[in-house]
């Protein structure tokens, strides 16, 4: 078979290397006799496992000591609610910026528990920019402020991190791991782990100890950071396999040199697709060039008659997933962490083609 290259936005392409060492391992863990899949949690070997990848994490990001690491399930879909569940603590009100459909689905969870003040909206230019930090409308009342750096759906990403009197919170999904990130600047950081962190069923969290409390009045006990916090992740059964396979991943990306050298290899990646698409006809990208995302490339084509024909033929060359979200259509590129250059070298001179006969 020839090499095939996944472009889908979540769950999402693995690192082969990661993959291949999942499979040698599978039927016999460190000759425990069974998979890592069939053990306890509370068994000494995956304490060992958990324990490291923790670890791993805390030194690929530079966590500082007072943030505890949680390694929980829901999805980063849970933590819209966990989010104000926790840190409201009694206030009604909460920043939300509103970048793009997933910070859209933020907000509809977080109305269920207090005032949403908007502080920013990129609804009114439909998703394809961000305004001024300088220009945001931020209530000093609110208990914190929610963004999403990465939007997966619209293709922005913010290149800084907003500076304001309380705490930051950070829908990471699809961008955590992808360049150094300063983790001080936050208080809460969450992402879903099937972008950049290996399978679905894992959500990781990462919280500032002082906005852990107590548990929260008549709220499911999983949903208090406190719960999970003071249980190590393990007050019920975590995802076993998906924390032992972001391990693997937090392995693999130390090996190619951190976080320093994965964003460069993103900001590369990334900057020949744009220029593919920049240099064409048949494609373009709306978004402000100053918040093009590294991880997630919407395009469209010039005739929207010839998009079955596009994602026919780039089935056809292994290039897979490419359907953009059926709120945005045309097409999206996926490019996290696991896709090497030469999936990107492949997609564009595959696109390069297709406009000669096509466009
Ligand atoms: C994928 C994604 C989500 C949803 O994650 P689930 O794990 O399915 O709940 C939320 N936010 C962003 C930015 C995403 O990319």
């Amino acid at each position: 078979m020839n090499q095939v290259y996944n472009f889908s936005a979540g769950p999402s392409m693995l690192p082969e290397q990661v993959m291949r060492k999942m499979q040698s391992e599978l039927l016999d863990y460190r000759n425990m006799k069974v998979s890592v899949m069939e053990v306890s949690h509370r068994g000494q070997d995956f304490m060992e496992l958990s324990q490291k990848a923790e670890q791993d994490l805390r030194d690929l990001m530079g966590i500082p000591d007072n943030y505890k690491v949680l390694f929980l399930q829901g999805g980063a879909s849970a933590q819209f609610s966990m989010v104000p569940i926790n840190l409201l603590r009694g206030g009604s009100v909460a920043n939300y910026a509103n970048t793009g459909r997933w910070s859209v689905k933020a907000i509809a969870e977080a109305k269920r528990y207090c005032d949403v003040h908007i502080c920013t909206d990129s609804k009114e230019n439909s998703y394809k920019d961000i305004a001024e930090f300088d220009s945001w409308n931020i209530d000093t009342n609110g208990a914190y402020l929610h963004y999403t750096p990465n939007e997966t759906i619209d293709g922005l990403e913010f290149d800084y991190v907003p500076e304001v009197d309380m705490p930051v919170v950070a829908d990471m999904s699809s961008t955590i791991l992808s360049r150094p990130c300063d983790v001080s600047k936050f208080g809460v950081i969450y992402a879903g782990a099937q972008k950049n962190m290996g399978l679905s069923g894992l959500t990781v969290v990462i919280v500032r100890d002082d906005l852990i409390g107590e548990p929260v009045d008549k709220q499911p006990v999983l949903f208090n950071y406190s719960t999970q916090a003071n249980n190590q992740s393990m007050y019920n059964t975590p995802s076993t396999f998906s924390w032992y396979a972001a391990g693997l991943v937090f392995d693999w990306i130390k090996g190619l040199g951190g976080l320093e050298s994965m964003a460069n290899i993103n900001k590369e990646k990334s900057q020949k697709l744009y220029s593919e698409i920049d240099n064409s006809e048949l494609y373009s990208n709306q978004v402000n060039p100053k918040y093009r995302s590294w991880m997630n490339v919407p395009f469209v084509l010039a005739d929207d008659r010839l998009d079955k024909l596009f994602l026919e033929k780039s089935y056809n060359a292994n290039l897979l997933a490419l359907k953009g979200h059926k709120a945005v259509g045309g097409m999206r590129a996926s490019i996290y962490n696991a896709m090497p250059m030469e999936g990107i070298n492949a997609l564009v001179e595959f696109m390069s083609d297709f406009e000669k006969q096509y466009g």
